[in-house]
């Protein structure tokens, strides 16, 4: 065993961190309470080779392992969670399940542009009544031979207005339950296919969260990924990777804020003496630090037995356990240390605090974690 990074990885994350430091830190405040956007910065994020961090090469990716895309993660969300959120499910819940499942048409149509950020990939699996449970789609793929007709509602969906490529889960047998549901891809300007209003949310709010509607949408087989009834596993081992991108972008939030904290405890000065002398304030530094380093290898671990090929759903399921509730804790404390100033916007803690808190609820909540853990751990 050994905790060194390859010099590759090591690039991949200062190059993370510059990229963040330079072009996402300006105007994050902005774009977060006006919830715009990072069109710009999402270009760029392609271009450096971000959006397909781990797609083969040859299908447009940049070819990394998933230990480089838990760095960059971290170090991207420490500045801007919104954007994290939209790299995250391009590589993780667009790309992923494309690459491993997809025929060589389907790759080169749908994988090679949103692998190489010329187009943005959505993982439309929520919807109204079915987030946790995600065997009651009410979304209906009725076989009609040649095509699918598409009808229902996803909600919750990132990327939802930006993307042009969408992974839709739907059921088609509901007489066989999760085993009837599929996986289809589907394109924005499909007729009968609408996006619905953008959310206003707590946190990542310059992501771009909205409900799709479909109306008789006719999708054509060969957009279907898989055989008939594949969709429920594929979207399960879709989220299974998914976490631990979701356990590094909550690691990142909480590291963020941790730095934030630490420089400021340095700098703020009460009864006389910098709050970082004070000891409750360097309880409060510790008790993160250790945290964060938990977190982070607990994030690092689940990514390793991945690009190992071993399985990986508990690590993952653990990572991002630990992770959101660890950005959770720290963030709650970086405003406390910040004092009054950490409750306005001009220094970061108070978004990073509302930012945490949707680590805990998409991509299965911190009580469905639990199950799939407490699962794992009694087959
Ligand atoms: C900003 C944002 C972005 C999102 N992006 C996407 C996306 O891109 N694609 C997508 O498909 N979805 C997305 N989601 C949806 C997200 O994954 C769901 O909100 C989440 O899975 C929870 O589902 P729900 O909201 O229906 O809550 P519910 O399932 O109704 O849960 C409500 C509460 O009950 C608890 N609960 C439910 N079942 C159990 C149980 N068996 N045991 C114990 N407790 C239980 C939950 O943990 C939760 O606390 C997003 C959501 C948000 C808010």
């Amino acid at each position: 065993m050994t905790f060194q990074l390859s010099e590759e990885q090591i690039a991949v994350r200062d190059a993370a961190r510059e990229f963040a430091q330079n072009e996402l830190l300006p105007g994050v405040i902005e774009r977060d309470e006006h919830q715009i956007f990072p069109h710009e910065q999402i270009k760029k994020l392609g271009e450096l080779g971000f959006l397909g961090m781990m797609v083969d090469p040859k299908y447009g990716g940049s070819g990394m392992d998933t230990i480089s895309y838990v760095l960059a993660m971290e170090e991207i969300s420490k500045i801007d969670a919104s954007a994290s959120v939209c790299m995250s499910v391009n590589n993780s819940l667009f790309c992923w399940g494309v690459e491993k499942y997809g025929t060589e048409e389907q790759k080169q149509k749908w994988l090679v542009p949103v692998a190489k950020g010329e187009k943005l990939g959505a993982f439309a699996l929520s919807e109204p009544e079915a987030g946790s449970d995600a065997t009651s789609q009410k979304t209906v793929a009725e076989d009609k031979g040649d095509h699918y007709l598409l009808n229902g509602t996803k909600n919750w969906i990132t990327n939802g207005g930006n993307a042009s490529h969408y992974i839709v889960i739907a059921q088609t047998h509901p007489e066989l339950t999760h085993k009837g549901i599929n996986v289809l891809l589907v394109e924005k300007g499909m007729p009968g296919f609408v996006v619905g209003k953008k959310e206003n949310k707590l946190g990542i709010r310059a992501s771009d969260t909205h409900s799709l509607m479909f109306q008789d949408v006719k999708v054509p087989k060969e957009n279907r990924i898989g055989a008939d009834g594949f969709g429920f596993k594929f979207a399960m081992e879709t989220l299974n990777g998914g976490r631990i991108g979701i356990a590094a972008q909550a690691l990142g939030i909480a590291s963020g804020a941790y730095e934030l904290s630490l420089q400021y405890s340095k700098e703020r000065k009460a009864f006389g003496k910098e709050i970082s002398q004070h000891q409750a304030i360097q309880f409060k530094l510790a008790d993160m630090e250790v945290s964060i380093e938990a977190a982070r290898l607990l994030c690092l671990k689940a990514a390793w037995l991945k690009d190992q090929g071993l399985d990986y759903a508990k690590a993952s399921a653990i990572a991002k356990l630990y992770a959101s509730q660890t950005a959770m804790d720290t963030t709650i404390e970086a405003v406390q240390i910040h004092g009054g100033y950490g409750y306005v916007k001009e220094f970061h803690v108070e978004r990073l605090m509302r930012d945490a808190k949707i680590t805990q609820i998409y991509e299965g909540t911190s009580e469905i974690q639990r199950i799939v853990i407490a699962r794992e751990i009694l087959k």
